[in-house]
């Protein structure tokens, strides 16, 4: 089989698109706002505003990334999502050259279907949703008897001729324009025709087969407005834009490179500028879906706390988790683009936030789950102690944290009884108490109704040195607040077709009468104005990283209201899960 007229991927170099743009080269980025962005949209974006730029060699000067809109689906769509995607691409950091909306061209779009229609190239169709399908499966059935080199006419099933080669193909060009005008000024019930595009039956293509143009919505617009009663299709409108904006790269993912055919016959059989397609793999992290479908469903079933939960791998869930937008970059530059297809793992993720947390992260003392410990012949009352803010920077100074003799500490720091490889509070055990320079004996762990309530201990100044400096919270200088701890949000690395059984139902663990040192409360004000800022991050020690929450009302001047963290990352990769 030739390669048809059309299947080119060359841009056309006379367009005045060539001339007029110069030295520079345009991507775009074109999301639709059906949803919020998420980390596969954070890849997408440093590939059209940073990433494909650097492997074609094009000087910063020369680079332009549009951000558009692809809204043709009215339905779906909301000025939630088309607010939520530039709050979330702006956050990112990136700068559009241009905001651009597909629905501000519908007039040119269907100023294009008309000239198809004069030129032949395509059809209003009345076959039903039911023969629509059926014709799509003859198609496909001959297609694959003509690559065998067989007689579709005499090997297939006959028709009729309703569907194949289908009723309203021949339909005269004065009629079509006539009944797609009365598309437009809503004379047609919903699903009642579509336009059609006229492309090419016997491709091996199934794309070629005559795909929809436009279709009848009688659904208002969220940015268009009430203009319009009928929409057109992704495949229409794409190409058609990324013409008429003059991109350079048209770049998407694998699942369209079955579409690259499609694209190119309606520039082709419209006589417009042809930009270069290139594809690269979607990405796909374990343990969680990157698809907004998926996510909606999550958010709608109330499964998860909202699009921004922690737990969500959208941006603004990722950013409530505590991630930077410093570290979600790095991750997309460290996976790159390429067309392999990967699944890649979540610790690749977390490993850039450690390393992006390390130096911006100061450290404070909590315990989430605390147990308290009275020192019985502590001399004095209170003992002041200095906390290196970044102990591998002493250059970024220190903090000062109040030592009581009745304090608490974490229950993992707490056994009933002595064990060899255990290092925290059993009976006779000696431990140190970091930064308060004391190291102290345990004396005696109660226990009521099978859990540790309380440890006694004395302090010592034998020459042993104790095998663990354990992290404490003063009883008397603390204040309390909230711990959300978070996991995988599925339960399986690869979610399935019955994704929505395999969520991780203890994802989110609420510690609600966690302790963390004061000296956090300047940090946790719920008035800041910069929420996002890497001081509303800190480093529990021996525990992890944690944000401050949005749920946080907590006031410093007055110490009411509730301060809410949320877990990042562990400290280590966890090498047990
Ligand atoms: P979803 O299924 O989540 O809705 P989509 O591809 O329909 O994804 P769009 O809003 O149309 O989402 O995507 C905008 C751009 O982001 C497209 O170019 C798309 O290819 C890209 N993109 C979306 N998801 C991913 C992903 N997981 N990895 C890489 N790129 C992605
Ligand atoms: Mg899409
Ligand atoms: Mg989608």
């Amino acid at each position: 089989r030739p390669i048809p007229v059309w299947d080119q991927n060359t841009p056309s170099q006379a367009s005045d698109h060539a001339k007029a743009n110069g030295n520079v080269v345009r991507t775009r980025f074109p999301p639709e706002p059906n949803g919020y962005l998420h980390i596969g949209h954070a890849k997408s974006m440093n590939m059209n505003f940073s990433l494909a730029f650097e492997k074609l060699g094009v000087a910063p000067e020369n680079r332009e990334t549009y951000f558009r809109y692809d809204d043709t689906n009215p339905e779906k769509e909301s000025k939630e999502y088309i607010d939520s995607l530039l709050n979330d691409l702006t956050w990112l950091g990136w700068k559009p050259a241009k905001t651009t909306y597909s629905s501000e061209s519908f007039e040119f779009l269907h100023d294009c279907a008309v000239k198809l229609i004069k030129k032949g190239l395509a059809y209003v169709c009345f076959l039903t949703k039911e023969e629509v399908e059926k014709q799509r499966e003859v198609l496909k059935k001959r297609v694959a008897v003509i690559a065998k080199g067989g007689d579709p006419d005499k090997q297939c099933e006959s028709v009729s001729t309703d569907i194949f080669p289908g009723k309203y193909r021949n339909t005269s060009i004065a009629d079509n324009l006539r009944l797609f005008e009365d598309m437009r000024k809503g004379k047609f019930p919903e699903g009642h025709c579509t336009l059609r595009m006229k492309m090419d039956i016997t491709s091996p293509n199934p794309n070629m087969h005559d795909s929809m143009a436009y279709r009848i919505k009688y659904t208002r617009h969220p940015h268009a407005g009430d203009g319009w009663c009928m929409y057109p299709s992704y495949d229409f409108t794409h190409c058609i834009i990324d013409s008429l904006e003059g991109i350079d790269y048209s770049i998407c993912t694998l699942e369209f490179e079955t579409r690259r055919e499609s694209y190119y016959w309606l520039l082709w059989a419209l006589d417009l500028y042809k930009p270069r397609v290139y594809e690269m793999s979607r990405l796909n992290i374990a343990h969680t879906v990157l698809s907004k479908r998926r996510l909606l469903k999550l958010v709608e079933s109330k499964t998860v706390r909202g699009w921004d939960d922690p737990r969500m791998p959208t941006i603004s869930g990722l950013r409530r988790r505590g991630y930077t937008k410093e570290c979600l970059n790095t991750f997309c530059n460290d996976i790159g683009a390429t067309r392999n297809m990967n699944l890649v793992e979540v610790n690749r993720l977390e490993q850039a936030a450690r390393v992006c947390l390390a130096d911006v992260a100061r450290r404070a003392m909590a315990v989430v789950d605390p147990v308290k410990v009275t020192i019985s012949n502590f001399s004095g009352e209170s003992k002041t102690c200095t906390v290196p803010n970044f102990p591998q920077n002493p250059a970024l100074g220190s903090h000062d944290v109040i030592f009581t003799p009745t304090f608490y500490i974490d229950s993992a720091d707490v056994k009933p009884e002595a064990d060899a490889n255990f290092f925290g509070f059993a009976p006779t055990q000696l431990v140190g108490l970091k930064y308060a320079d004391i190291k102290v004996r345990c004396d005696e762990v109660k226990v009521s109704g099978g859990k540790v309530v309380e440890v006694t201990c004395s302090v010592t100044d034998e020459d042993t040195k104790p095998k663990s400096y354990l992290t404490w919270v003063s009883a008397v200088h603390n204040i309390p607040c909230e711990v959300r701890k978070y996991d995988h949000l599925f339960s399986v690395p690869e979610p399935s077709d019955k994704w929505e059984e395999e969520v991780n139902a203890s994802s989110e663990v609420v510690y609600s009468s966690a302790l963390v040192d004061p000296s956090v409360a300047s940090l946790c004000n719920a008035g800041l104005t910069d929420k996002w800022k890497s001081n509303n991050a800190f480093q529990f020690e021996r525990i992890g990283y944690f944000v401050v929450d949005d749920d946080t009302t907590y006031v410093a001047e007055t110490g009411k209201g509730k301060i809410v963290f949320n877990s990042i990352v562990s400290l280590k990769e966890d090498v047990a899960k």
